[in-house]
C-alpha cells in the first residue's frame, strides 16, 4: 500500500486474510484486473475479485441485459433487462464492495475501437475466439497474464497465460483454425468455471498458490471429472515465438 492510502478493511477480509496474508491482501488492494465480457463468466468472476478486494476493477462489455441471460448472469436482475450491462455491472460492483474502484466500458474489445486501459491483469470471460486472441495478444504485448476460461454444455476449461513463461492462446489455438462455439450452457457450470478464474487473478496478485500455468484445466461437470493436459508451446508462434 502507498502512503496515504486508507486502511484495509480487515473485518471484512478477516476470512481469507488467513489464506493470502496481510502481505498479499495489500497486494490485492494495490492491484488492477480488467474483465473483458460481463456474461456467464464474467459475472461471478468480476463479483469474486471484487469481494476480494482487488482495489481496481476495469469491467467491459458492449452488450446489454437480455432476459435470457438471467439463467447465468447473476450480475443482472429483471428489471436490468435492456440496460447497458457494463452500467449495471458497475453500479452493482460498487454498492457490493465500495472499498474499490470499478470502471466501466460500455464497447465491444475489437481491434482498434477499444483500448485496453493498463492493468496487472486481463481476464478474458468472453465468448468468441476472436476477441479471447487479441486479448491475448494484448496480454502477451504488455508481458501480464492473461487468464482464459471457456465453457459449453457441461463443460468448462481454464489456463493461465504467463508470457514468456507459458505457451500463449495462439500456441495452443491457433487462430487461423475456424472455430465456433453456441455457448450453451447452465449458470452452475459459468459459476464453476468464472470462480475458478477469479480465483486464478486473486492468487497471481496476492501472490498465494500456483496459479494454472502449462496446462489447461479441463473440467467435465456432466461426469464431474476434471483433469490436466500439458500445454507445449510453439516455437514459431506469432504472437509469442520472440519471447522465448
Ligand atoms: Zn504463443
Amino acid at each position: 500500500m502507498e502512503q496515504g492510502d486508507p486502511p484495509l478493511e480487515i473485518e471484512r477480509y478477516e476470512n481469507q486474510l488467513p489464506v493470502v496474508g496481510e502481505t498479499g491482501q495489500e497486494k490485492l488492494a494495490d492491484s488492477s484486473a480488467a474483465v473483458v465480457g460481463l456474461g456467464g463468466l464474467g459475472s461471478p468472476a468480476a463479483t469474486y475479485l471484487a469481494a476480494a478486494g482487488v482495489g481496481q476493477l476495469v469491467i467491459i462489455d458492449g452488450d446489454s441485459v437480455d432476459k435470457s441471460n438471467l439463467n447465468r448472469q447473476i450480475l443482472y436482475r429483471p428489471e436490468d433487462v435492456g440496460a447497458k450491462k457494463a452500467d449495471v455491472a458497475k453500479a452493482r460492483l460498487s454498492s457490493f464492495n465500495p472499498s474499490i474502484e470499478v470502471s466501466a466500458i460500455g464497447e465491444r474489445v475489437t481491434k482498434g475501437e477499444v483500448q485496453l486501459p493498463e492493468t496487472d491483469l486481463i481476464v478474458g470471460a468472453v465468448d468468441n475466439f476472436e476477441t479471447r486472441h487479441l486479448l491475448n495478444e494484448i496480454a502477451v504485448a504488455r508481458g501480464i497474464p492473461y487468464v482464459h476460461g471457456a465453457v459449453e454444455g457441461l463443460n468448462g476449461v481454464l489456463t493461465v497465460v504467463l508470457p514468456g513463461q507459458t505457451p500463449c492462446l495462439n500456441c495452443i489455438l491457433p487462430r487461423n483454425v475456424d472455430r465456433k462455439v453456441a455457448g450453451h450452457t447452465t449458470g452452475g457450470v459459468t459459476g464453476v468455471i468464472g470462480g475458478l478464474m477469479a480465483n486464478e487473478g486473486i492468487k497471481f496478485l496476492s501472490q498465494a498458490g500456483d496459479v494454472a500455468a502449462g496446462y489447461l484445466l479441463t473440467c467435465d461437470l456432466g461426469h464431474l471429472e476434471f483433469d490436466r493436459i500439458h500445454l507445449e508451446r510453439n516455437p514459431n508462434c506469432e504472437v509469442c515465438g520472440n519471447l522465448f
